[in-house]
């Protein structure tokens, strides 16, 4: 198993699948975008899938999460996740993705073996999501939401980032769109991990603000979160129910303590969290021909060193070297 020195045991695995994206979110890349990884420098099909089946035999990995950048843009996505649903134990498999693209290959993700996914929209408002994201492409994000839940990729989570002066008043409006649809509604607290380093925390919408501007049109009732495990988000349940609503507030309400994820990034590099200042590189031991077995006690060694906490509440945190997109949200 994955375990820490704070008795931690990371059943949960985030592989980035690649640092590109088709959007701009400005939270996470600047206009111009990022200096993207090499093709030689990424994993392979092959070495991912490989990677993932020593995580699930050897390490006790229950759950593998893909993600990127946008990782509709791999093109050996379908193929990554019908080779991972034919492994032993067989992972379940969720993809955070922006939706776009997502209409198109739904069935195939689908039949391939993947459970679920999350789709980030964070406004309802086409003019808004062209000035948060920098792109024209609301129409297909909504579509390839609604094609998620009609294959049954579900439930269909939704991600929501708020940003000041932005969409910061539409929380309400998110929430009652998502019950309309039987979307499951998440916000996320913005943090410090956006390329340009302009994250400011007397700047951003916090899970109070957020759970303040919901309260003006729905009645909550906090779902069972003091049992809330290692589920990053704390949930409410709206008007009584059935619809709930999440926060993940790793700024202000950080859920360190319960952590089960251990990250791998595109260019195989495991990550004990997301704001980590260390990497071990898998890559090397790979493809210097290490066996499954050596392979699976780097990562373990890895992992006995996750720090008991993110760090954000410290005078000396320093943000991370590689932003959101490199690392895997
Ligand atoms: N491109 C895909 C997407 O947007 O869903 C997957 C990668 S993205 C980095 C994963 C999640 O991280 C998204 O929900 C996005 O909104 C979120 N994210 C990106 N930058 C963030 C930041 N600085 N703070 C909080 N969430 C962020
Ligand atoms: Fe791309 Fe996702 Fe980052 Fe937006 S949050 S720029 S969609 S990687």
């Amino acid at each position: 198993m994955l375990i820490d020195t704070h008795g931690r045991v990371a059943t949960d695995l985030r592989v980035s699948l690649t640092d590109r994206c088709n959007l701009r979110c400005t939270y996470c890349m600047p206009e111009e975008g990022l200096r993207w990884l090499s093709k030689p420098d990424l994993l392979t099909d092959d070495e991912i899938v490989r990677l993932i089946d020593i995580a699930v035999r050897l390490l006790g990995i229950a759950e593998a999460r893909f993600t990127g950048g946008e990782p509709l843009l791999r093109p050996g996505l379908v193929g990554i996740i019908e080779r991972v649903a034919a492994l032993d134990p067989r992972p379940q498999m969720s993809l955070t993705t922006n939706g776009i693209g997502l209409k198109r290959t739904a069935t195939a993700l689908k039949a391939a073996g993947l459970d679920r996914v999350n789709v980030s929209l964070d406004t309802l408002r086409p003019d808004v999501f062209r000035t948060l994201t920098r792109r024209d492409r609301h129409q297909e994000v909504l579509d390839g939401i609604a094609a998620a839940r009609a294959v049954g990729l579900t439930p269909v989570k939704v991600n929501s980032v708020l940003m000041p002066a932005l969409n910061d008043d539409e929380a309400p409006d998110l929430l009652s769109w998502a019950m309309e649809h039987s979307y499951e509604l998440r916000f996320i607290e913005q943090m410090p991990l956006d390329a340009q380093h302009g994250w400011k925390r007397e700047a951003m919408v916090t899970a109070g603000d957020v759970l303040a501007s919901l309260r003006t049109r729905f009645d909550l009732t906090p779902e069972g979160n003091e049992e809330r495990g290692p589920a990053p988000a704390e949930r409410w349940v709206v008007n009584g129910g059935p619809h709930r609503v999440g926060i993940i507030a790793s700024v202000t309400r950080p859920f360190c303590a319960a952590c089960d994820r251990t990250r791998l990034t595109a260019d195989g590099q495991v990550r004990t969290c997301l704001f980590a200042r260390e990497e071990t590189d898998l890559r090397i031991a790979l493809r210097s021909g290490a066996p499954d077995e050596e392979i699976a006690r780097i990562w373990r060694v890895a992992m006995w060193g996750k720090k008991a906490a993110s760090g954000l509440d410290e005078p000396s945190f320093l943000q991370p070297d590689r932003p959101m997109s490199a690392i895997g949200g």
